[in-house]
């Protein structure tokens, strides 16, 4: 099909021009950039996501430490934790793998990671910097799309664009991303009235709900494009997103696939924010 934004490939291009970037600071004499992956518990997701992770950091000569924690652990140790690597020369990243258990106030742990070197781009301070339009940490879903919009030349000016799902890490930051580029977006949610009539007249739709085959092709114009967040699992236990992919692309002139569209992006924004973090540093 020639109307798929292959995320895949994207991923894989950006990866390649960060180990291209990371050997040329190495050449150059300089320390290669760091990321410390903190992971609280057993969350099976979570593990596979923080290996993959540390993984792509081995591949690109980005150094990394990976912090297993107990479920058990305290918060006060969590944050002694944070607080050691916020001063750690080595480190120029620091990722907390969300979710956390209950007993651990997530707000509080995303606060205590200094800004400049949140490259998961949740702290308050990251997204007080993207709401004004100033250069800071940007979360890495939404970094990713922006990112595919980008390098798949789809003009966003004046466009029209709808993002269902307002979450702090994908939909909202994702609506202010866009509007920084001129576009109108509206961004709806769980409580929204006459959803189809919005993103039937939408140039962009993006789904981020987490419900699989949420966006039928009914509710979409012909020609517009599509970008699919969701990770789900159907009946047959096979990974899927939000979209009714085989009968929505039948409309669309550029959509995403999961897997392989947004998924593989998010990751190599957060190798690019962890270069970024070093490089500033410099
Ligand atoms: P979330 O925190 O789970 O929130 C879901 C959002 O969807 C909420 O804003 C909710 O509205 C809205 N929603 C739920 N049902 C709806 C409905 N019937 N109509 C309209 N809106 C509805 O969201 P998230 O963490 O952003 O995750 C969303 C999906 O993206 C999940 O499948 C997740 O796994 C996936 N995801 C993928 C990546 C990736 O790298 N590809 C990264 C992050 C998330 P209310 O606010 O009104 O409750």
């Amino acid at each position: 099909m020639i109307n798929i934004i292959d995320g895949k490939k994207i991923s894989a291009d950006i990866k390649e021009e960060i180990r291209l970037e990371v050997e040329k600071l190495v050449e150059g004499g300089k320390r290669a950039p760091g990321l410390a992956v903190i992971i609280v518990g057993e969350n099976a997701a979570s593990k596979v996501y923080v290996n993959s992770k540390v993984k792509t950091c081995s591949a690109l000569g980005i150094y990394s430490e990976k912090y297993n924690l107990d479920t058990a652990v305290t918060e006060v140790k969590l944050l002694k934790l944070i607080e050691e690597l916020n001063n750690k020369e080595e480190i120029d990243g620091i990722l907390v793998q969300l979710p956390l258990p209950k007993h651990i106030d997530e707000d509080k742990v995303i606060e205590a990671i200094k800004p400049n070197k949140d490259v998961d781009g949740f702290h308050p301070k990251n997204l007080g910097k993207l709401v004004i339009g100033k250069s800071g940490f940007k979360s890495c879903t939404p970094y990713g799309i922006m990112e595919l919009l980008k390098r798949y030349k789809i003009d966003l000016n004046g466009k029209d664009v709808v993002i269902i799902g307002r979450s702090n890490i994908v939909g909202k930051p994702l609506s202010i991303m866009l509007t920084n580029e001129n576009a109108t977006v509206t961004l709806c949610h769980s409580r929204t009235k006459n959803l189809s009539e919005k993103t039937i007249n939408a140039d962009i739709v993006v789904v981020a709900i987490g419900k699989e085959k949420f966006l039928t092709e009914d509710m979409v114009k012909d020609g517009s494009v599509v970008i699919d967040v969701g990770i789900n699992r159907n009946s047959l236990g096979k990974l899927c997103g939000d979209v009714d992919f085989e009968n929505v692309s039948k409309k669309t002139s550029l959509i995403t696939p999961v897997p392989g569209g947004v998924g593989p992006m998010t990751i190599a924004m957060l190798m690019k924010n962890t270069v970024k973090s070093r490089i500033e540093k410099i």
